[in-house]
C-alpha cells in the first residue's frame, strides 16, 4: 500500500483557473499534488491515470465536506519584506488563506539597498533605517531560507530604492544618463539574483521627479528576465487618466508585461473616472500584457502626508513616531486636542502613517469586477493601527463581494486571486490545482467566509477559513498558526 502525506476528502474544488466548481478529493505528497479524484463516481478527472491512488493510505485526512478546496491565495501586493522575519508566522495572512505574498510594492523593498542616508517618503513604511541589511536580493533570499516564514515569499525590486542609492540620496530631480546606467547595473543583478521584476512609487517624493523616460529606460530591462512592471502610479487623483496614460506608455514602449497597483480615483471630484481609466485599460490590453491589483475598501493607507490629507474626506492616525498613543485616532479630533491647525498636527506627528477615506464603492464595484483585475491587500504590516485590509482583504472579497453583492461568481472572485495572479506574476506551479503543482491551498466555507476585521478593530482575523497549507504543510486550522514553516522564496526566471 501507498502511504502519502496528506488525503483532502469530499470537498469541492474551484481549481483556479475560473472554470465551474467539481467535486473532488486531493491527494498531496512532498509538497506537490500527485492526485484530484472524484470522491464518488463522478467522472471529473480520470483516475485510471493516478491508478496508484486506488490503493494507498494518508498519514494525515482534511474531512472538507460541504467546504471550498481552492489554491492559496496570492497577494500579489504586499509590504512583507520585513514582516516575514519580524513575524514568521504571518497570522495576518494564513489567517485570510494567504499562502504567497508578492512583496517589493510601490517602489520600496528590503532589498537590494545600501544607501546609509536618511531615507525620503515612503521608504519608512517598511521600516526603521537598521532593517535595511540586504545590499543584494540573494541576502535577503538567504536569511529567507535561513528563516522561512509559514507563507511563501516573490520580492519584486523597488525603483525609491535603485534611484536613492545611484543618485546619493539626491532624490528631487531626474536622474543623469550616468545614474540611470547605475540603476540598470543594480537592476539586472537583482534579476539575476530572483527578484520577479520592478515595482515604482512615482507619487511619492523618493521618484516623483523621476520622468517617464527614467522609468521606460529601466523598464526595458525587465523582458529579457522575464520580469514583470509594477506601477503605484504618479497620480491616482486629479490626473488619474493622465497617469494610466503613462503607465500604457511605458508598458508600450518597454514591452513589459505591467500591472497597475491598487487601482482607484481617489478624491471626490474624482469619482467615477474609473469609467474612463478601465476602458483606457482595457483597450490598451488588446496589444500589450496590462492588468491591475486592487483592494476590496474605499479607504486607502500610507504614510500621513499633507497632499494626501486634503483630499480626504476622513483621516485616521496609523502610527506616530512621536507619539505612539494616538494610533487609530481622527486627524481633525487630535488637531483640536492639539489647539492647532492640521498642517501642524502632520508636523507635530511625522513621520506616521494614517487611512485616508476618499473613494467611492461605484469605482470601487468596477475595478473588482473588471476582467483584468486582482486582489492584492496592501497591507502595511508595521503599523500599530492597521487599515483592516491587512487582516481581512480576501475574505471580504469571497463574502461580501462574491457571496452577499454578487459581484462576480465564486469561481471568478478565486480566479482573481490565484490562477490569474500567478500567471500575470510568472509564479510557476502555483495558483491552480492540478496534478504536479506545489500544494498551496485553502479549504474554506463559502456560507460563512467573511471579513472581521474593521476600521475600529483591525487585528480580528476572518470567519471561515478552515485549514491552509503551504507546500504540503499546514500552517493555518482551528482558527490559529501552526508551527510549521514551510514558505518557499520564490524566484524569478534566470536569465543565464
Ligand atoms: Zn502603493
Amino acid at each position: 500500500m501507498n502511504i502519502f502525506d496528506v488525503h483532502i476528502k469530499n470537498g469541492e474544488v474551484i481549481d483556479g483557473t475560473g472554470a465551474p466548481k467539481f467535486k473532488s478529493d486531493i491527494v498531496i505528497n512532498k509538497g506537490k499534488i500527485i492526485g484530484i479524484f472524484p470522491a464518488e463516481n463522478g467522472d471529473v478527472r480520470d483516475p485510471s491515470e493516478n491508478h496508484f491512488l486506488s490503493n494507498f493510505r494518508a498519514k494525515h485526512t482534511i474531512n472538507a465536506e460541504n467546504k471550498i478546496i481552492s489554491p492559496g491565495f496570492i497577494d500579489v501586493h504586499t509590504h512583507d519584506d520585513d514582516n516575514v522575519f519580524l513575524d514568521p508566522s504571518m497570522s495576518s495572512k494564513i489567517s485570510q488563506g494567504v499562502t504567497t505574498c508578492v512583496a517589493g510594492n510601490c517602489g520600496i523593498s528590503l532589498a537590494p539597498f545600501s544607501y546609509k542616508g536618511e531615507v525620503p517618503a515612503p521608504i519608512a513604511l517598511l521600516g526603521k533605517s537598521e532593517v535595511f541589511r540586504f545590499p543584494r536580493v540573494s541576502n535577503y533570499k538567504e536569511e529567507f531560507n535561513n528563516k522561512p516564514s509559514s507563507v511563501n515569499l516573490a520580492l519584486l525590486t523597488g525603483h525609491s530604492m535603485l534611484r536613492l542609492e545611484a543618485m546619493n540620496g539626491e532624490f528631487a530631480r531626474p536622474a543623469t544618463t550616468k545614474e540611470i546606467s547605475k540603476m540598470i547595473v543594480k537592476l539586472k543583478l537583482a534579476l539575476a539574483d530572483g527578484s520577479i521584476g520592478l515595482s515604482t512609487g512615482l507619487a511619492y517624493p523618493a521618484a516623483n521627479d523621476a520622468p517617464t523616460s527614467e522609468i521606460i529606460e529601466l523598464a526595458k530591462i525587465l523582458p529579457e528576465f522575464d520580469g514583470i512592471f509594477t506601477t503605484h502610479m504618479r497620480n491616482e487623483a486629479v490626473d488619474v487618466i493622465k497617469s494610466v496614460n503613462e503607465t500604457i506608455n511605458i508598458s508600450s514602449t518597454a514591452k513589459v508585461r505591467t500591472v497597475i497597483s491598487h487601482h482607484k480615483c481617489a478624491g471626490r471630484e474624482n469619482w467615477g473616472k474609473s469609467k474612463k481609466t478601465l476602458e483606457l485599460i482595457g483597450e490598451a490590453k488588446k496589444n500589450n500584457f496590462l492588468d491591475l491589483d486592487c483592494y476590496p475598501y474605499t479607504a486607502s493607507s500610507t504614510m500621513l502626508l499633507k497632499s494626501f490629507v486634503k483630499r480626504a474626506d476622513k483621516v485616521l492616525v496609523t502610527w506616530s513616531d512621536n507619539y505612539p498613543d494616538i494610533s487609530g485616532q481622527d486627524l481633525n479630533d487630535l488637531a483640536q486636542q492639539f489647539g492647532i491647525s492640521i498642517d501642524e498636527t502632520i508636523d507635530k506627528l511625522y513621520p506616521a502613517g494614517a487611512i485616508y477615506f476618499q473613494m467611492d464603492d461605484q469605482d470601487l464595484n468596477r475595478i473588482l469586477q473588471f476582467p483584468g483585475s486582482m486582489i492584492g491587500s496592501d497591507g502595511i504590516p508595521g503599523d500599530r493601527h492597521p487599515h483592516p485590509r491587512l487582516w481581512g482583504t480576501f475574505p471580504r472579497v469571497l463574502g461580501k463581494y462574491s457571496r452577499e453583492m454578487q459581484l462576480f461568481p465564486l469561481e471568478e472572485a478565486v480566479y482573481k486571486m490565484t490562477g490569474k495572479s500567478a500567471s500575470v506574476f510568472g509564479l510557476e506551479k502555483r495558483g491552480i490545482i492540478d496534478v504536479g503543482n506545489y500544494a498551496d491551498l485553502v479549504i474554506f466555507n463559502p456560507e460563512t467566509v467573511i471579513d472581521k476585521a474593521s476600521y475600529q478593530s483591525p487585528k480580528l482575523h476572518a470567519d471561515g477559513i478552515e485549514n491552509v497549507l503551504v507546500n504540503g504543510e499546514v500552517v493555518w486550522q482551528e482558527d490559529s498558526a501552526t508551527q510549521n514553516r514551510p514558505g518557499m522564496f520564490l524566484e524569478g526566471k534566470k536569465f543565464h
